[in-house]
């Protein structure tokens, strides 16, 4: 795959076996930005230990509010080998971490098989949790099938043509549900420990945009009536403009507190019931009225 590379939806077809790149810009090399117990995620992978996360560098998106954009844009990171990935994932576990968090692993799925048979090797037995913008393809994740024990991607827009200006893809509406159908079929609906902490399914993102550019009304409709109405599903509010969103004057303000009432009570209509309150509530307090 990496050879005429189809790994994602893009399919830009370079040869990155030898060192050409596509759209994400990464080549036959990993990049890794940061990696350790993270506490900002949500409540079933941060447990009381933390989440395990590893911030892979680039992105097969463009998004032009992306608040991580240093890393997936600009290329903040250093080159990492195999032997070096396996490393830090046994190293998240001897620090207590309740899971291995792959941040925009897409682009770099074979190298984080490689770097899994190393890391499962010398004692590796922590869910893996598959972090991802949700532009990927169904014959990528058929190979994530009985590896990948969590699957938590975005579900970003419902609506093709804003998709295509704001994150610079194409089709990302029906990839993305196929996607999530793919990766419910494999892993199911989120399933908690005694103790609250995820240990395999299902856990969706969606970032409510101003002015109801992320299309919530239709992510929730697909969620409940084409996957689960028992679908986990964190409703973000934390939308801020950075990086390019003051180019578009629809996004150059923070969402008001109607936007995501309106995302919740969407939600709500549609049966979906299981979402991810803690942040959230928080996050109400903080945005304006
Ligand atoms: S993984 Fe990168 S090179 Fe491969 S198809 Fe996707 S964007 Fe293109």
């Amino acid at each position: 795959m990496l050879a005429e590379c189809c790994l994602c939806p893009r399919h830009c077809g370079v040869n990155r076996l030898i060192g050409e790149s596509g759209k994400c810009r990464t080549t036959s090399q990993v990049m890794v930005s940061s990696y350790g117990p993270h506490f900002g995620e949500e409540a079933p992978l941060v447990g009381r230990h933390g989440s395990g996360t590893i911030f892979f560098t680039f992105c097969n998106l463009r998004c032009i509010f992306c608040q991580n954009y240093s890393i997936s844009q600009l290329g903040e990171g250093s080159v990492v080998g195999s032997e070096e990935l396996a490393k830090m994932m046994l190293s998240l576990q001897a620090k207590g971490c309740h899971n291995i968090n792959l941040v925009s692993p897409t682009h770099v799925v074979p190298y984080i098989l490689e770097a899994l048979e190393l890391a499962t090797n010398d004692g590796l037995y922590l869910p893996l949790v598959y972090n991802t913008g949700g532009y990927d393809s169904v014959e990528t994740l058929e190979l994530l099938d009985g590896v990948v024990d969590i699957y938590m991607p975005d579900m970003k827009y419902s609506d093709e043509k804003t998709a295509e200006q704001l994150s610079g893809i194409k089709g990302y509406p029906q990839v993305n549900q196929a996607a999530v159908k793919e990766m419910h079929r494999q892993v199911g609906d989120l399933q908690l420990d005694e103790s609250g902490v995820a240990q395999r399914g299902l856990l969706v993102r969606h970032l409510v945009l101003p002015n109801r550019l992320a299309g919530t009304g239709e992510v929730v409709r697909f969620l409940a009536q084409e996957v689960s109405t028992n679908t986990y599903l964190n409703i973000m509010a934390q939308y801020r403009p950075c990086y390019k969103a003051f180019d578009i004057p629809q996004l150059a303000r923070p969402l008001n507190r109607q936007e995501f009432s309106e995302a919740i009570d969407l939600a709500h209509q549609h049966g979906l019931s299981r979402l991810d309150k803690a942040p959230n509530s928080l996050l109400l307090k903080l945005i304006s009225g």
